[in-house]
């Protein structure tokens, strides 16, 4: 609402990713303004009547957002593809709970996919467009996830400079995102389980009658719960 008031714009649509709080409507919900119409354009997975499907565009004015399905950390949960082109710029993921700054988000107890580790297929669907991505999550969780991703990879170059540059960010209160899917897969853990720096760090390889899809699930799964462990101390 502050950000609306001091840009001077109206509110005409909300894209809404997941059901948690912090990603919806604060309730009560704002008296209308002439800022903040009473009834604005809702995009959501949650949509009563006719919930959005995979690969549903989203128009508002001139920018369209692509929504994709990404069930996992709740079993509805969307992301959206802005195309960059009418504005001139990149195309951006605005991932929701999905993916952070060198993080993934948690799995939810309804999630689908129960205890077997975040579905690698959300993941690769979003961060697997073919085209230059930039990646604007929903929390500012990068410092947390850095300092995790360099314990599994102390010597990878690329993640330490990004921390570096994160820590300096922080310390001066500024935001750490966006940052690209590019980037991203440079250092973070959840999108590097094809590496074998990742494998040996945890101490897995493939198993004999093991295919390859099978194995980098199981890596995923692993950094998830060492991730978990990590947060939890
Ligand atoms: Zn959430």
């Amino acid at each position: 609402q502050a950000a609306i008031e001091q840009e001077g714009v109206r509110l005409v649509a909300i894209l809404c990713t997941h059901k948690h709080c912090g990603h919806m409507l604060p309730d009560p919900a704002p008296q209308p303004t002439a800022r903040w119409p009473s009834r604005p354009l809702r995009a959501s997975p949650l949509r009563p009547r006719s919930p959005l499907l995979d690969k549903e565009v989203v128009s508002v004015g001139q920018l369209r957002f692509k929504a994709l399905f990404t069930p996992g950390h709740t079993v509805g949960h969307m992301v959206y593809v802005l195309d960059g082109k009418p504005c001139g710029g990149p195309a951006c993921l605005f991932s929701g709970d999905l993916l952070f700054l060198s993080g993934c988000g948690e799995l939810g107890p309804s999630a689908l996919s129960g205890d077997s580790g975040p579905p690698a297929p959300s993941l690769h669907s979003a961060t697997c467009l073919g085209f230059p991505l930039l990646l604007s999550p929903r929390h500012e969780y990068a410092q947390e996830c850095l300092m995790f991703a360099s314990l599994l990879e102390p010597e990878n170059p690329v993640l330490e400079q990004k921390l570096q540059w994160v820590t300096q960010q922080r310390l001066e209160k500024r935001s750490t995102c966006p940052s690209t899917i590019r980037e991203e897969k440079e250092y973070n853990p959840f999108l590097r389980t094809h590496c074998r720096e990742l494998h040996r760090a945890l101490g897995l390889q493939p198993l004999s009658n093991e295919d390859w899809e099978s194995f980098r699930a199981r890596v995923l799964k692993e950094v998830r719960h060492r991730k978990d462990v990590y947060r939890a101390n």
